[in-house]
């Protein structure tokens, strides 16, 4: 039987369900239909979008795990931060239990308790003088730190003045 090939339109001699005349367009036929099927199926259309579904997910996840990843290293951050505070606020506080004017000022200012801040501002002036041999000549807003009241007037003037001026003669 005459069969005309359905890829190059050459006719050959048809056997049995041999549709094509030679293997090369066998194999160019088989393409074809495939990719009819795939035009009538929309299969790479699909295949494109299960595909960009999956990278998607993908791409979250990556997301997740970063985010995870950042939120894990700022606690640690944070943590050790506040250990070195507190390892600080100790040592500041033994400090300040042997006596150490810095700390004790430290303390003071940061409970807001400027009494106690001019106060022991007016004893390390008056301890480093001693230790010096000599008189202190400091004056805080004009007040010298003798003075009895110094504390209290330094915080009047302060109040009033609204700025602290520190000299030495
Ligand atoms: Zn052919």
């Amino acid at each position: 039987m005459i069969m005309i090939c359905p890829v190059c339109g050459k006719e050959f001699e048809g056997k049995g369900r041999k549709r094509f005349c030679s293997p090369v367009c066998q194999m160019k036929g088989s393409r074809q239909t495939r990719k009819e099927w795939e035009q009538k199926t929309g299969y790479l259309e699909k295949l494109r979008e299960s595909r960009r579904i999956q990278r998607a997910e993908e791409s979250e996840a990556k997301r997740n795990e970063a985010e995870k990843a950042r939120k894990k290293h700022h606690r640690a951050e944070k943590q050790r931060d506040r250990r070195a505070e507190t390892r600080e606020q100790k040592a500041r506080q033994k400090r300040a239990e042997k006596g150490d004017y810095y700390a004790l000022m430290d303390i003071a200012q940061e409970d807001g308790d400027m009494l106690s801040y001019w106060k022991y501002y007016k004893l390390e002036e008056l301890a480093f003088c001693k230790s010096m041999g000599k008189d202190s000549t400091r004056k805080v807003n004009g007040i010298p730190v003798q003075d009895e009241d110094f504390e209290i007037k330094v915080i009047e003037t302060i109040k009033r003045f609204g700025e602290i001026q520190a000299t030495v003669k």
